[in-house]
């Protein structure tokens, strides 16, 4: 970076956080593309904009204490991060997974933040969790776990204050046992999270928001920088999660074919294209590993380790698991291969070096910050049918969140063209964001 402000910013942060990579990681990509535009605003300095943004409003950490089946006293570690309420109350999901750290879930808070403000709603960002791991838990465990977790998070939730949902390990099931404990200890029927089932006040469309989102946002960039669509194009997602299998149910609805997936333990190959219903049934009806697929479709080949998926040769990579999974070998892989594009559906999936090497190689790479917007779009739209008392159809919302990817696009690709930076989407995202945010920050005075 040039500016010394930001310099000595960044270098504050990192002596004072040494052991947050993550958080330290995801300040440094923002840094390094506000870099380019703090000398035209003088302002910043003047009002420390800068660390005011990068440190979080509030950092909440606890105990959670529950039993297991066999009346084992177990103990985890909970958090919520309350990154900033800028521009409405904290909202991001609640991660459960052995990961999860601190670190983690303060970088996951920060890019909720300005991820949030590409959506026009008025919604700040947070995110919380727990290093619990559900795998392999029974289903009172899940209950007992989320109960013991929400009795202490109630006291910083509701919904003017913090909305949370869900994110890895989170699914409707979890969503539905913290929210029906929610109501249990608050006596009040709000909505205070997001991404539950229909059934309990859940909105159509929210489970497949954010893979949705990912294909509409991947499309459009393909139209307008490539002169081309996902039509014809073959797409390998990683991940089988709920990101990455509505991304793949909309792939294929474009016309791309998805030739593989992974989980944590490897992945699967077709040439012919992944059966989306078996993966559907494999990870959310029977939460099993992907190494069963073969069993559902005979032409899938399974193969161990998930990082060699980035070795099959494909138009498109669709990153949709976790944080840092496509690193600088990886992308080698993808280089090789004459990759055209990467998306990213998780959060920070792709490591510094790796973005680094894909600018280098002049590959068009979205950033999770925009691309995956489509989920948080959608838990907004959720508290707005909440609010009037509606649940509108899944028509009316899906047309809105194709409509809001697109923009979301454009902006961007716009901010970077105005900045000389045509096609850096990463540099847009960031550069529109942060401004937008630090406006905001401006407006209420120093607070
Ligand atoms: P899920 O828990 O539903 O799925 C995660 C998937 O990733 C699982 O299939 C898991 O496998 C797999 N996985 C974990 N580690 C690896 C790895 N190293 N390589 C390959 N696969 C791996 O999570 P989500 O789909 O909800 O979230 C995925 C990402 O998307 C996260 O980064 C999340 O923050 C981000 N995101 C999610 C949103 C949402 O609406 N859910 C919104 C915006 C972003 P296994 O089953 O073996 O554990």
């Amino acid at each position: 970076m040039k500016n010394a402000y930001l310099n000595k910013q960044y270098d504050a942060f990192k002596k004072r956080y040494p052991n947050e990579k993550e958080y330290l990681q995801a300040l440094h990509h923002v840094l390094v593309s506000v870099d380019d535009i703090i000398d035209d605003h003088p302002e910043y300095e003047k009002r420390n904009i800068i660390e005011r943004l990068l440190e979080p409003e509030r950092v909440i950490s606890f105990r959670v204490t529950w039993l297991d089946d066999n009346n084992n006293v177990c103990v985890n570690r909970g958090y919520r991060v309350q990154h900033s309420s800028l521009i409405g109350p904290y909202k991001g999901g609640l991660r459960f997974h052995p990961s999860v750290t601190q670190s983690v879930l303060k970088f996951l808070a920060f890019e909720q933040t300005l991820k949030n403000s590409l959506t026009r709603l008025p919604m700040g960002g947070g995110k919380g969790g727990s290093d619990f791991d559900p795998k392999g838990k029974s289903d009172r465990e899940i209950m007992t776990f989320c109960q013991a977790f929400m009795r202490e998070l109630f006291h910083h939730l509701g919904e003017d204050v913090d909305v949370p949902a869900g994110d890895i390990g989170v699914g409707q099931r979890e969503v539905g046992y913290l929210y029906g404990y929610y109501k249990k200890l608050t006596n009040q029927v709000t909505s205070s999270m997001t991404g539950k089932d229909i059934s309990i006040g859940g909105s159509l469309v929210r489970k497949e928001a954010t893979g949705y989102g990912l294909a509409y946002f991947v499309n459009a960039a393909l139209k307008k920088i490539k002169d081309t669509s996902l039509k014809g194009k073959d797409v390998i997602i990683s991940g089988s999660g709920n990101v990455a299998v509505y991304a793949a149910e909309k792939v294929k609805e474009l016309g791309g074919k998805v030739i593989a997936m992974s989980d944590s333990t490897g992945y699967i190959h077709c040439e012919d294209g992944v059966d989306i219903e078996a993966i559907k049934v494999i990870k959310e009806e029977k939460r099993d590993c992907i190494d069963t697929y073969p069993q559902y479709d005979a032409k899938g080949k399974y193969h161990k380790g998930p990082e060699n998926m980035w070795k099959v040769n494909a138009d498109i990579a669709l990153p949709c698991a976790t944080q840092n999974e496509l690193n600088e070998d990886a992308v080698k892989y993808l280089i090789d291969n004459d990759i055209m594009m990467v998306a990213e559906g998780a959060n920070m999936p792709t490591t510094e070096d790796g973005i680094a090497l894909l600018r280098d190689n002049n590959i068009l790479f979205a950033p999770g910050k925009a691309a995956n917007a489509g989920g948080v779009l959608v838990s907004g739209l959720e508290i707005a049918q909440s609010a009037q008392f509606d649940s509108w159809s899944f028509e009316k919302i899906n047309k809105r969140l194709k409509a809001m990817m697109e923009t979301i696009f454009q902006e961007i690709y716009d901010t970077a063209k105005t900045y000389d930076h045509e096609n850096d989407l990463q540099f847009g995202v960031n550069v529109f964001s942060f401004t937008k945010l630090a406006k905001a920050m401006i407006q209420q005075g120093v607070v």
